[in-house]
């Protein structure tokens, strides 16, 4: 009997924690968290214990399938010739008439890969991936206030904070080795304040819990901050000193409308509550770091929301120092590192600006190429997924990896329509997906369990993927199928990596960030960026004496008032639904519904839904709804539960079997393109019999 113990990083939500992989005779039958990680101290959430279970599940796919054009159904080929075919057909077609999505489940390596594929080999700006669906509002909207649009302090500040002030995230489930962290804090003395629509089993541990109607984060905090103005508690050197546009936030959150009243009325909360925060947020100014996910992001205003997040440990002076900051809990494993690596259709990798033309020079001429697309940004996903269902002689081919965005992203009819509208599609995965079976040709990847790598996790630790098992079949390593591809279509020169840890080396050569993080570094416990040298330890905590990033190293503040959801309630349409993560799935479901263990805790979706609700529409506990909007329809069971606000409903959104996002809204930000998940207006009825 062979075993082993092969070290490496989970690959799901942005915690990061590490894990040895148990292979007995070359196949993973187990895990066991790192006891010296200093993320997850040798403990795991169910995701990491039980998550493995779909690297060996039947369904992986083993050999590139390819659409027969006689009965237009998809069958078995070789990699020649599904080689042959992709070349052929993305040959084709335009650079404006192709788009790229890469995918935050996957290694740097491989996005950093891809985005150098989209940009050398179809010469196309649009690239992007899924941190459109998460965080792209934090990456916006922290580089606009800050200068970096990362998490500017580490899991450790929430264990050393005196106060954690927690707004639109579910931690206890969505990331629960940070609320571990976060508890660790609490145990010692800590304040937890928690703002959130639903009680969460987050909120139920706080010592605060603000329900607030979804999508009023911005009322609500520029209530607190006209009421630290107001009472001089600012930090008024760091304010002077250290910040542009004061006056401009100033003047507008002092407005009698943020009143800690009218508040208290437009976000359904008592002020009782409010004045309770904003008195712990002056007691515990310089020890008080802010949380926040995907409640936050998820919104038209997402953006906005972050930038307010910012602004008031900004004029508080909790920036740049231990147990404070701003704290983003990047949604899946990767969304950081995918970032960072340039798969979006504004920056390359190291966030250099696609509209800086010295930007694109050096890019150009560190790869060795003549161009790079430049000058304008290319499409982001939910451009890409409407121009391919409005105006499908505009957008003709999209090459996706490891992306289902049928289930994944809102409005799931019309994306269904994007797919089918898609001329030519191209899907790079593990399984075959909801969206795969739209393809023209499907491509089998690989898995982190089978691929040496690097992934950066949410306070920026780079730390590596280590392979433990050969990847099933004919499957390879996602860098090497698009190198393939690129050597197919006569590009192989630009892409001459051997192995993954060449891909890493490349990168970092043109990505400051990673300057200094070699493999041999991080074979300790990873490195936080900024690591500017091979002699530098990485960076903890960002924006310690400036803001290097910003004219004049000053952070920059501005006025930002609230504005209501792109879709608010109404007669027809008289409740707002919420949708969020539990703790034993993970986005589509595609690897976590395959676990046993996992899918048996947690086999199928529910709508919460208050007491009060279910007494007026009749309902008891369990029956099956139809839940609808202006979009769609879902079946669904109600669960009745004191835990929802009146007047708000809650549904996951991992299920197949009860799309959420056959309702949601594809209302987006305007800066991020980032769809309003969060909140959309939602009516029930009973099913008929
Ligand atoms: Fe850790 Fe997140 Fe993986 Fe759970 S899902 S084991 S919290 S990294």
């Amino acid at each position: 009997m062979d075993v082993k113990f092969v070290t490496t990083t989970c690959p799901y939500c942005g915690g990061g924690c590490s894990f040895n992989l148990v292979v007995k005779d070359g196949k993973i039958i187990d895990t066991q968290p790192s006891q010296r990680s200093p993320v997850n101290q040798g403990k795991m959430c169910p995701k990491g214990v039980f998550g493995f279970e779909f690297i060996t599940s039947p369904d992986r796919l083993t050999t590139p399938l390819v659409k027969d054009k006689a009965t237009g159904k998809q069958r078995p080929a070789t990699w020649d010739e599904a080689l042959e075919v992709i070349a052929e057909n993305f040959k084709k077609y335009k650079p404006e008439e192709m788009a790229v999505i890469s995918s935050a489940r996957c290694c740097n390596e491989d996005n950093y890969a891809m985005q150098k594929f989209a940009r050398v080999v179809l010469h196309t700006p649009n690239i992007d991936h899924c941190a459109r669906l998460c965080h792209a509002p934090t990456v916006a909207g922290l580089a606009n206030v800050f200068g970096s649009g990362a998490s500017t302090n580490s899991f450790n500040d929430l264990a050393i904070a005196d106060l954690v002030f927690i707004i639109g995230s579910n931690n206890f489930e969505a990331h629960p080795i940070v609320a571990r962290r976060i508890m660790e804090g609490k145990r010692k003395g800590a304040k937890i304040i928690v703002c959130d629509p639903r009680n969460t089993p987050t909120a139920r541990h706080a010592d605060l819990h603000i329900q607030h109607f979804p999508g009023t984060d911005i009322q609500l905090l520029n209530c607190m901050m006209k009421y630290i103005i107001e009472h001089d508690w600012i930090d008024k050197e760091f304010v002077e000193n250290r910040t542009k546009g004061y006056e401009d936030l100033k003047k507008c959150v002092t407005q009698d409308k943020y009143s800690v009243e009218n508040t208290a009325k437009v976000c359904g909360v008592p002020a009782e509550s409010i004045m309770q925060a904003i008195n712990w947020l002056h007691e515990y100014q310089h020890k008080t770091a802010f949380v926040h996910c995907l409640g936050i992001t998820q919104h038209t205003v997402g953006v906005d929301n972050v930038r307010s997040i910012a602004f008031i440990q900004t004029i508080l002076g909790n920036i740049g120092k231990p147990g404070c900051g701003v704290n983003a809990l990047r949604g899946q494993n990767n969304v950081q590192g995918s970032c960072d690596m340039g798969a979006l259709p504004n920056v390359y990798a190291g966030y250099l600006k696609v509209t800086d033309p010295a930007a694109a020079k050096k890019v150009a001429e560190y790869w060795g190429v003549d161009e790079v697309p430049n000058g304008k940004l290319g499409l982001h996903i939910p451009e890409m997924l409407e121009t391919l269902e409005e105006h499908p002689d505009k957008l003709k081919c999209l090459y996706l990896l490891g992306e289902n965005p049928v289930i994944s992203d809102p409005n799931s009819k019309a994306v269904e329509k994007s797919m089918e509208n898609c001329e030519f599609l191209v899907v790079q995965d593990i399984f075959q997906t909801e969206t795969s079976k739209y393809a023209d040709v499907v491509l089998p990847g690989s898995c982190f369990a089978e691929e040496d790598g690097t992934q950066t996790n949410a306070e920026r630790r780079v730390q590596r993927f280590r392979k433990a098992a050969d990847a099933p079949g004919e499957s390879k390593l996602d860098w090497e199928i698009i190198k393939m591809i690129a050597e197919k279509m006569g590009y192989g020169k630009y892409f001459t990596w051997k192995t993954s840890e060449d891909v890493f080396d490349e990168m970092r050569k043109i990505t400051p960030q990673y300057a200094g993080i070699t493999y041999a570094k991080l074979d300790g416990d990873g490195i936080q960026w900024p690591c500017p040298t091979e002699e530098s330890k990485g960076t903890a905590i960002l924006h310690v004496k400036e803001f290097a990033g910003m004219p004049e190293g000053k952070a920059q503040l501005a006025a930002i008032e609230h504005r209501a959801p792109a879709e608010v309630v109404d007669s027809e349409y008289p409740l707002w639904l919420t949708t969020g993560a539990t703790i034993w799935h993970w986005p589509s479901g595609s690897m976590t519904r395959r676990c046993k263990q996992l899918d048996k805790d947690c086999p199928t979706a529910w709508l919460e839904i208050s007491p009060a609700d279910a007494a007026k529409y009749g309902l008891v506990d369990e029956e099956k709804v139809t839940l609808y909007s202006r979009r769609g329809e879902v079946n669904v069971n109600v669960r009745i539960t004191p835990n929802i606000k009146e007047g708000v409903l809650f549904m996951p959104f991992h299920f197949i079997e009860a799309r959420a996002n056959l309702v949601t809204n594809t209302a987006y930000d305007p800066v991020s393109r980032t769809p309003e998940f969060k909140v959309c207006a939602v009516n029930i009825k009973k099913m008929e019999a």
